[in-house]
């Protein structure tokens, strides 16, 4: 992933605004070009435009929506922004977490409304971190759907998308302005095509193995569960015309993929009551403290996995997301009607398991404290017949990237903006702080759509101001 020099070089053809990547980030990011007036292409590596995206539950925190006011939500971007902060221990950027928090609302809204995304609001339960219900998905619940109505939506909208066009190289001269860029086809063909602004939707470095190694050790090892094609191009070329990154070493884990099957079990099981327990039948932390970090103490227990521990009531509000019923009908799923006959279909030790039941319903009612610190007393407490899924820690997705303002622009470490050079999602630094601990659920699609707009949005301004400019030449 190279920056050439931009001298010399004609294009095979020049668009006002080019968008590497076409998941979440670069879906929105068209969409916007082309409410602004411009005629974005964006230029996807694989040969149907997935990503990240497509593989996650599609849900995506926003305060002040229309669908919240429905409902009778009282939220704020000021709540919202201290819940990012909260659990990022005030160590997320400031400035970043105020603009996304404040444009998170207005974002669902024009996508809903202009764009027709039937977004609804998850309802029965508030992830970790959350202070009121604020997670919008499409009806599914599955990113996959999520990315299958921005696609249209972008189709409606006349954005261009081009498939099996993997951009391999940068053009750009001295003071860093980007000429255009260089695409290599599936048959070793070789096209370049110049563009007046340029968008990274290109995401993160989750999907090579050398970045992680040298930024996040501790899930060198673990199952990537995010895009494979997310080879951290954004951050190589952006550092290469000198932008700034920050918070490298932020991620999202998740502490709850059932294996061996590979499929997300859903956190809400731990949020109403739940428990992971070790081999060893026995409790190992505070479950609500988030599924982020959970990945890195689920990989820390005997053989790396960790049990969810759940009941019938708990199994229903699951079966609301498509990837809990496809772990269902994959066997992932075990249930039983007592302690003991359950810690048999798992391989637990079934006085372990027992035991560790008893403290739960204790805490439940209030008769004792847990020493992890969890309060156990808002849910009622776990009751036959009880359901288990073994489940391993993984990487999500990384949280750390390219450095931008509130215009999406790519910045320098001294704060000036490149000349042309925007980036959204997970190619962008988010607002997780420097750990995997900051990640707050949602902040992954939350920087996806609301920087993918802006920059979606200033891009088409700046082409526009370029082209005018030409013309006056
Ligand atoms: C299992 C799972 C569940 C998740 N659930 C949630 C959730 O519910 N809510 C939430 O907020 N976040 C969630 N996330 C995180 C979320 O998926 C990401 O934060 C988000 O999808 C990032 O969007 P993006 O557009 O930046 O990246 P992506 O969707 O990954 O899109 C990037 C695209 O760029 C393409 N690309 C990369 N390099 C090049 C190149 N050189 N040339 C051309 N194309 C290129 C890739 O092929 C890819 O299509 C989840 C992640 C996972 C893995």
């Amino acid at each position: 992933m190279s920056v050439l020099p931009a001298a010399g070089v004609s294009f095979d053809i020049e668009v006002p605004v080019a968008i590497v990547g076409a998941g979440a980030a670069g879906m929105t990011a068209a969409l916007a070009a082309r409410d602004a007036g411009a005629e974005p292409l964006m230029l996807e590596r694989d040969a149907v435009a997935q990503g990240s995206t497509a593989l996650s539950s599609g849900l995506i925190p926003a305060a002040g929506t229309k669908i919240q006011h429905a409902k009778g939500i009282a939220d704020s971007p000021d709540l919202f922004a201290a819940d990012i902060q909260h659990k990022a221990r005030n160590e997320a950027d400031k400035q970043l977490v105020t603009l996304l928090a404040r444009e998170s609302g207005p974002t669902i809204d024009w996508l809903a409304e202009k764009h027709g995304v039937p977004f609804t609001l998850v309802e029965g339960f508030l992830y970790p971190g959350h202070s009121v219900l604020r997670m919008h998905g499409t009806p599914r619940r599955t990113g996959a759907e999520l990315m299958a109505f921005l696609s249209e939506a972008a189709t409606r909208a006349g954005a261009e998308l081009v498939t099996q066009a993997h951009v391999d190289a940068l053009y750009a001269d001295a003071t860093g302005r980007v000429a255009g860029l260089r695409i290599r086809r599936p048959d070793a063909t070789i096209e370049s095509i110049g563009c007046g602004a340029l968008v990274l939707a290109c995401s993160g470095f989750g999907g090579n193995p050398d970045l992680v190694q040298r930024y996040i050790p501790e899930m060198a090892d673990a199952l990537f569960f995010g895009h494979t094609g997310n080879k951290g191009d954004a951050v190589n070329w952006g550092t290469a015309l000198g932008a700034a990154v920050r918070d490298m070493g932020a991620y999202q884990g998740h502490g709850s993929v059932a294996t061996p099957h590979n499929i997300l079990i859903t956190w809400a099981l731990m949020m109403e009551g739940g428990i992971q327990v070790n081999a060893e039948g026995k409790r190992f932390s505070n479950e609500h403290q988030g599924y982020s970090e959970q990945s890195v103490a689920v990989l820390a227990q005997p053989g790396r996995v960790a049990f969810n521990i759940y009941d019938h009531r708990r199994h229903e509000l699951a079966m609301q997301f498509e990837d809990y019923r496809n772990a269902v009908a994959a066997g992932a799923v075990k249930t039983a009607v007592t302690p003991a006959q359950l810690a048999a279909m798992l391989g637990l030790p079934a006085d372990a398991l027992t035991a560790t039941l008893e403290d739960a319903h204790a805490f439940a009612t209030g008769e004792a404290e847990d020493r992890f610190g969890r309060d156990f007393t808002g849910s009622a407490p776990l009751g036959a017949p009880y359901f288990g899924v073994k489940v391993t820690g993984a990487l999500f997705h990384t949280q750390g990237g390219l450095v931008v303002d509130a215009q999406a622009r790519v910045c320098r470490p001294d704060g000036t903006p490149l000349p042309n050079l925007f980036a959204a999602g997970g190619a962008a630094a988010g607002v997780s702080g420097p750990a995997v601990w900051g990640y707050l659920s949602g902040n992954g699609l939350l920087s996806a759509v609301t920087l993918g707009r802006l920059a979606g949005t200033h891009a088409a301004r700046l082409s526009r101001r370029g082209t005018a400019i030409a013309a006056s030449n």
